[in-house]
């Protein structure tokens, strides 16, 4: 007897039959004597639609509207599960992200959450029913309505699992587990059977769309084990988890590309002591995500170009704040550049072996693609590359770390 949460993505709760299915998994895992915890995305691609339909109205909708509009995705898949799990002769309740207790912060689109009050949802489960909670939504303490960024419904189904100490946290999706890297790029990706909660951050945050990073960071957090498998099967996929003997072995556990990105450069900030803190705080505090920094100083040390990318979606605010940045303190300009991408190869096992940068370079060197700039940290490389090289260089690092199903490394 423990408790279970079992998320299931969009594709996975795609139309009716997709619900009944998941619907019997739910009552199935609970006729074993577990209480269980359902966290539903939105059907297939309604989440998309939505966001199409807001592009029709206007072109920069206020976020808060967007949460709005967004969340009722997936008020229908919770009562339709609701419905198919009555309808099976078993009881069930969906509650809301606001509901069920998922305060977060109030920056609408991307929140994140804060605390998760469980009472509600723990009474009834203890009367027996499977609680269905709507995923990727929250609400501020005044009530607002929020969003945890795409993919957010991750994030519930894990922040729950840790708020009610469950004994795993199932994410079924519509691959049988976390690949080497994406399979729908790299047709000779394969599944693997653990990955550290260290890696598996990375993965998610450099590109791996598999999985929300927040989700991880909950999971690592709480040590909530994590369980990525197929909805349509009963196959094992792949486990999430702390760092066991052995796994360090692995060199390169997977690689990852994030083609969204946007290299915004400060050119010619002052290069004075705070500046920088100055800058960034200032990011900081718009909840932009600054993923690489370069500066490059000259003028005899006078002037510095700062550099940095974010994602594509952050750009316009990110070009804005460095606008203004610019009159406030000086600089000389700000450049943007729209067509970069970023390519990873991680694994906890670059910690105790050599050479692996150098061999990351010398196999984009042998695709003939161009690295912009270079980021690393104990067990992440990553390149900054042109977008149009980044699949190419995806599968480069692919085959070169060993990671193509042919090479033997199954499992
Ligand atoms: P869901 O709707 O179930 O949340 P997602 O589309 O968010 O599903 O995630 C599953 C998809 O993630 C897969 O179809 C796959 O194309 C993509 N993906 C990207 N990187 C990986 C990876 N390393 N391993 C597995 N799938 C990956
Ligand atoms: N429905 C949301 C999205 O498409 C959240 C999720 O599926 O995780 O991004
Ligand atoms: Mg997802």
């Amino acid at each position: 007897m423990g408790i279970v949460a079992q998320k299931f993505g969009g594709t996975s709760v795609g139309d009716a039959t997709k619900i009944q299915r998941a619907a019997r998994r739910a009552i199935r895992t609970q006729l074993m004597g577990n209480d269980v915890i359902m966290v539903v995305s939105a059907m297939g691609k309604t989440t998309d639609h939505l966001v199409d339909l807001a592009a029709q109205i206007s072109h920069d909708p206020p976020k808060r509207e967007m949460d709005m509009l967004l969340t009722t995705g997936e008020q229908v898949s919770i009562s339709l599960m609701a419905m198919a799990i009555h309808e099976a002769g078993h009881e069930a309740i969906s509650f809301t992200g606001g509901q069920v207790g998922m305060i977060t912060d109030a920056y609408h689109t991307k929140a994140r959450i804060q605390r998760v009050d469980t009472d509600r949802l723990k009474e009834h489960l203890k009367a027996g029913k499977i609680v269905i909670v709507a995923g990727f939504q929250g609400v501020t303490e005044e009530g607002a309505i929020t969003t945890l960024g795409r993919g957010g419904s991750d994030t519930t189904a894990v922040a729950l699992a840790a708020a009610v100490q469950a004994d795993v946290c199932e994410i079924y999706t519509d691959v049988d587990g976390v690949y080497t890297t994406d399979p729908r790029i790299v047709p000779e990706a394969h599944k693997v059977d653990q990955v550290t909660y260290d890696e598996m951050l990375e993965l998610a945050a450099l590109g791996a769309g598999v999985m929300h990073s927040r989700a991880i960071e909950f999971g690592s957090k709480y040590s909530v084990p994590i369980h990525v498998r197929s909805s349509l099967t009963d196959v094992p996929g792949t486990m999430i988890m702390h760092e066991t003997a052995g796994m360090e072995d692995v060199v390169v556990r997977g690689v990852a590309l994030k083609r969204d990105l946007a290299a915004v450069v400060l050119i010619g900030v002052p290069n004075e002591p705070g500046m920088a803190s100055k800058v960034f705080g200032q990011i900081a505090e718009q909840n932009i995500v600054v993923d690489d920094i370069i500066q490059s100083i000259y003028e005899d040390g006078k002037r510095a170009n700062v550099g940095f990318t974010v994602a594509s979606s952050d750009l316009s605010e990110a070009k804005a704040l460095g606008d203004r940045l610019s009159r406030e303190f000086g600089f000389r300009g700000v450049e943007v550049d729209e067509g970069v991408a970023k390519v990873s190869i991680v694994g906890i096992g670059m910690r105790s072996h050599t050479g692996v940068a150098a061999k990351m370079f010398d196999a984009l060197y042998a695709a003939d693609i161009n690295i912009e700039h270079i980021s690393t940290s104990e067990i992440v490389v990553s390149c900054v590359v042109r977008q149009e090289d980044g699949e190419k260089a995806l599968k480069a690092l692919h085959t070169t770390f060993g990671l193509d199903k042919n090479q033997g490394n199954e499992g």
